[in-house]
């Protein structure tokens, strides 16, 4: 009898099918079957090697599934969720976990009453390009990190189709925006005081199909983030300036660099360029004896997988990774994020932090 624990992919969709690509080989979770409301999708299932289960009820009700992996559309995770605890399974979530802190605290409740664990998946912690940037954070590779600008950019659009609409959760802020938000505040161990943003409409949804969100940390670091969907030419990944130079992340191929001050280098008088049509002394390049670049260091590394960490969480010999505490607070930055777009204002006191690390 196998001994890892059973895994059930609620909505295999282009993520849930994915979950069971990454949990193929994983030592202490497999995947032992599928539900989908689409009978396609459970075809699919089935094709794939999976077993499917009729309806969520027949998931529900039987004793052998140990834990229910939500990825289905935003909307339905709050109501799947709270049934699964309610049948005394635990719960892996897809994000956003859902729409709402109060929606959370409802799913964080039945979590409790049931003594079951929620995890939710924000895979992006373990992302090699933030991991680079949280080591420069943690190490200060080019001094204290100040300034911190996270984006993402595609030209596509919002893809698919409940993305579009508001009523399934839809919208960049809820879709990339909590990815990026996740990653700042798992970095930036301090407090937001104050928090504005842009969001955009472009495209005609109902939905934003990108922002922009200004931080500003009470330990002096400052933040942008920024997801667009209309960007035929993109900007960096991650540009990060810090007390003694610059870093830069272009692309998710890890291409970047890091340039500091050389601090062993005669300071000499920067000459006069001709910049446009005027001079300056201020914008011209510093020479070349003057800084130093560089590869961008190691990543941080995370002490294990995400399933690997869930698996030892349910079995009560590790602390999450991703821990509900920080959810919560990312849930509450996205709805100060969603306000601070709708009234022009900048909004102060509203940070959840501090959360346990
Ligand atoms: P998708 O539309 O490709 O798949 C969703 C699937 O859920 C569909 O097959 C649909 O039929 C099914 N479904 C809908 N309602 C259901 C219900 N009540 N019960 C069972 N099945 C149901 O969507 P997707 O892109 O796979 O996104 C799914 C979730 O995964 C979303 O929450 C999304 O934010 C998340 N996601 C996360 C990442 C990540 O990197 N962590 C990436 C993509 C998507």
């Amino acid at each position: 009898m196998s001994t890892k624990h059973s895994v059930v992919i609620v909505g295999f969709g282009g993520m849930g099918s994915y979950h069971a690509k990454l949990m193929k080989d994983n030592q202490h979770v497999e995947v032992t079957g599928t539900y989908d409301v689409l009978e396609e999708r459970r075809k699919a299932s089935v094709e794939a090697g999976y077993f499917s289960y009729d309806s969520y009820e027949a998931v529900l009700s039987d004793p052998s599934v140990e834990v229910v992996l939500i990825a289905t559309p935003n909307d339905v995770h709050k109501d799947l969720a709270i049934r699964a605890f309610k049948a005394g399974k635990h719960v892996i979530c897809e994000k956003p976990v859902t729409l709402s802190v109060s929606d959370f605290q409802e799913m964080l409740a039945a979590a409790d009453e049931a003594g079951k664990v929620l995890m939710v998946h924000q895979n992006r912690r373990w992302d090699e390009d933030f991991l680079i940037i949280k080591q420069m954070y943690n190490e200060k590779t080019i001094g204290e990190l100040f300034r911190i600008e996270s984006r993402v950019h595609g030209a596509n659009g919002i893809p698919g189709d409940w993305r579009h609409l508001e009523e399934y959760g839809g919208g960049m802020l809820l879709d990339w925006g909590v990815h990026l938000l996740d990653q700042i505040i798992f970095m930036v161990d301090s407090k937001i005081t104050s928090l504005s943003s842009r969001l955009s409409y472009i495209l005609g949804d109902g939905v934003d199909d990108g922002f922009e969100a200004y931080l500003q940390f009470e330990n002096g670091v400052s933040a942008v983030i920024e997801v667009g969907t209309t960007n035929f030419i993109t900007l960096p990944r991650w540009y990060v300036k810090g007390t003694e130079g610059t870093g830069v992340i272009e692309d998710w191929s890890l291409n970047g660099r890091v340039v500091s001050r050389n601090q062993d280098a005669v300071k000499v008088e920067p000459k006069p360029i001709q910049a446009g049509v005027g001079l300056t002394k201020t914008m011209a390049p510093p020479s070349e004896e003057a800084t130093i670049t560089e590869a961008l260091p190691a990543p941080y590394r995370q002490p294990s997988s995400f399933f690997d960490n869930f698996a030892a969480v349910i079995e009560g010999s590790a602390e999450p990774i991703v821990k509900n505490e920080e959810v919560l607070r990312v849930l509450n930055i996205i709805e100060a994020v969603f306000e601070a777009g709708r009234t022009g204002e900048s909004i102060k006191d509203f940070d959840l932090y501090p959360v346990t690390k």
